[in-house]
């Protein structure tokens, strides 16, 4: 399983679906992406390989877009197949999620917002954290990173994730906790990747988010890397990586 996302002044795609075949090394069953093309998300998923993933969403899907995100999962919570496969869509279509991990307390999170009129398409415990978020953002009035962090608070589990706003899309907002997860610190753009294997060409500047960190990346903005109890701020460190 494996994460990553982009964004920056490039083409998404090819720095995705290649980052997820340097991945492949860490198990999977299924992968997808998500690509912002300037108006709207362009999603694309199957249960297989990066490879079969290429050929669908090059035939389905426009892969333009210089913001995106790309998953290769290892099921945890319903079966491999298309639609359990990441990216997950909120139900208003405008967030997307990936994730490597387990929601643990998924079952009553997803009761509860059951109660409150949303709907799900897969069985996994991803789709009931993007409809979370969704749900603070909308009931809290915050914004994206501020919904996520209220979010992550009621949940239990394990995770890296990244999600993405389409009416905030220059930014992509990343935690973790158990779960591996890197930003490549680049001119004017940010990688994000479950290692730095995704981006060491592009840059050799990384952070590594520790467990209980979140961070908000934000298109001409610095990185800032927040604990996701207490909003504390952390002293960045930037490590310089070595070919
Ligand atoms: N628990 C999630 C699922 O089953 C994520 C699995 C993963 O780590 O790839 O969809």
């Amino acid at each position: 399983c494996g994460i990553v996302g982009y964004v920056g002044h490039r083409d998404a795609y090819p720095i995705i679906i290649k980052g997820l075949q340097r991945l492949e090394y860490r198990g999977y069953d299924s992968a997808g992406v998500a690509l912002y093309d300037g108006t709207d998300i362009n999603l694309s998923k199957t249960k297989g390989k990066v490879q079969e993933l290429k050929d669908k969403a090059e035939s389905e899907i426009s892969t333009a877009g210089s913001v995106g995100l790309g998953h290769t999962r290892w099921a945890t919570h319903g079966v491999p197949n298309d639609v359990n496969s990441h990216p997950h869509y909120s139900n208003s279509g405008n967030l997307v999620i990936i994730h490597n991990g387990i929601i643990e307390n998924y079952e009553p999170l997803k009761k509860e917002l059951t109660k409150r009129g949303y709907t799900f398409q897969s069985d996994t415990d991803t789709e009931v954290l993007v409809n979370l978020i969704e749900d603070v953002k909308k009931n809290e009035g915050v914004k994206l990173g501020k919904a996520v962090q209220i979010a992550l608070n009621q949940v239990i589990g394990a995770y890296a994730i990244a999600v993405f706003d389409k009416t905030k899309p220059d930014e992509i907002v990343v935690a973790r906790l158990g779960s591996p997860l890197a930003i490549g610190v680049g001119e004017d753009e940010f990688f994000i990747a479950s290692d730095a294997s995704p981006f060491i060409e592009y840059t050799n500047n990384a952070i590594y988010l520790e467990d209980e960190e979140m961070a908000v990346v934000r298109r001409g903005k610095k990185v800032k890397v927040r604990k996701i109890k207490d909003d504390s701020l952390v002293d960045l460190y930037v490590q310089e990586l070595q070919l």
